[in-house]
């Protein structure tokens, strides 16, 4: 949206003389001048350690960082503040899950029911753990659109099924999943489900107990706060019963020679100096993202998507992977040129200044699936507009016309 552009200091940029236009933002967002701000903020008037200081400056701290807290347990709608840990991001989220979680749950025999859909983050720790336990790792198939084949999952879910570790939103093809649909059916069956929500919590309204998620994860960046600052949501029970994956300073109670005792949650699982800037960085682009709310950056984003998905299924020899209508995804979008390898394609944009993926996108069994190594991908965010798309269009165009001179 245009008004919107004015909010994000790079997007002034010049890319190879060209203005910029950042069509990238699935693979990390851009941020606003008061996330920004709110950073520099912090470490300009209040930086100190947190929870351990008396003195009035780590109280400050302290505050703004179990602030930020408060605000991704309102983001989320999680009943609780206890059930919102900080970790690096939705990987080490996962990773946490499978470690903590993981092996003492399952046991030869037991099955993880992951799709085809997943990001590398949300497979590798589940092939390990299945390794480790001998438990079978089961992958539900899609249909033509590249959508989950909901009658397979219902199929392959069973007493056995101990874990569903699916992706909320596909960072290749947009889709978005009926996760409330699919806790409920896995429910039933005692399994626990794990959301991959890396592509989901900064474009769609996200109500983790509506969606009866057991474990949700995401990453800050994707949402227009820093790096390296993340969210493990776990139902309180769940993970209550979960050992800590680090142990030291912070989450310890009393320390003994040849023992210790933990915090409560969610202390117990923050062990060390936790990521204080980037916590209160991410409260900073929650409270920017609530301004706007996220319901009008679904919609917004819903037509924009549309607009692409029409501008770009008009380019005779372009063919999109996935759901060619603007419902039930996102604006992440993956195509090729037919003849073009997605790199010179995305080379050839980057010329113009236009930023796009071009490769796996961490996702190589699906790529697999569709039949291609590779694809470009472009991501939209609610500071896009659709005369950016206008552009990319008309590049693309270009670069067609250019590519079929060279080979005639
Ligand atoms: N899952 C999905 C669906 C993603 O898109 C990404 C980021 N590309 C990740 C997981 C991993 O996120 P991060 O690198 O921030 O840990």
């Amino acid at each position: 949206m245009k008004e919107r552009r004015a909010d994000f200091p790079i997007l002034n940029e010049k890319i190879n003389g060209q203005p910029l236009i950042y069509l990238d933002s699935a693979a990390t967002a851009q941020k606003p001048a008061r996330v920004i701000a709110k950073i520099q903020d912090y470490y300009q008037h209040q930086n100190a350690n947190v929870h351990r200081g008396v003195y009035t400056l780590s109280q400050a701290a302290t505050d703004l960082y179990e602030g930020a807290r408060d605000q991704v347990q309102t983001f989320i709608n999680a009943a609780n503040r206890a059930e919102v840990l900080f970790t690096r991001g939705t990987t080490e989220s996962i990773n946490w899950v499978a470690t903590a979680y993981g092996p003492q749950h399952l046991q030869a025999g037991d099955e993880i029911l992951v799709s085809y859909l997943e990001h590398h983050s949300n497979l590798v720790p589940w092939q390990v753990l299945a390794r480790q336990t001998g438990a079978k790792l089961r992958y539900v198939a899609l249909d033509e659109a590249g959508r989950l084949d909901l009658a397979d999952l219902h199929h392959k879910l069973n007493p056995s099924t101990k874990i569903v570790a699916l992706t909320h939103v596909s960072n290749v093809t947009g889709v978005i999943n009926p996760i409330a649909q699919i806790t409920n059916w896995a429910h039933q069956v005692g399994a626990v489900v794990v959301v991959d929500g890396a592509q989901a919590a900064p474009h769609l309204p996200v109500d983790v107990q509506a969606l009866d998620a057991d474990f949700y994860v995401f990453s800050g960046h994707k949402l227009m706060g820093p790096t390296g600052i993340g969210v493990l949501y776990g139902k309180k029970a769940l993970l209550e019963e979960m050992q800590p994956v680090q142990y030291g300073g912070e989450m310890i109670e009393y320390v003994g020679l040849d023992e210790a005792t933990f915090q409560p949650l969610p202390w117990r699982f923050e062990a060390g100096t936790p990521n204080i800037a980037g916590a209160i960085g991410l409260g900073a682009a929650i409270e920017y993202l609530r301004s706007i709310g996220m319901a009008q950056i679904a919609a917004d984003e819903a037509q924009l998507t549309t607009y692409a998905l029409n501008k770009l299924g008009a380019i005779e020899g372009l063919q999109i992977y996935g759901p060619t209508t603007g419902q039930d995804r996102t604006g992440v979008i993956t195509f090729n040129l037919v003849g073009i390898h997605p790199h010179d394609v995305a080379t050839a944009l980057d010329q113009e200044g236009i930023e796009v993926r071009a490769g796996h996108h961490c996702a190589q069994p699906l790529m697999r699936y569709l039949g291609v190594t590779a694809t470009v991908r472009v991501s939209l965010y609610l500071y896009n507009t659709a005369a950016e798309i206008d552009q990319l269009v008309a590049a693309l165009v270009a670069i067609k016309e250019y590519f079929a001179d060279d080979f005639t």
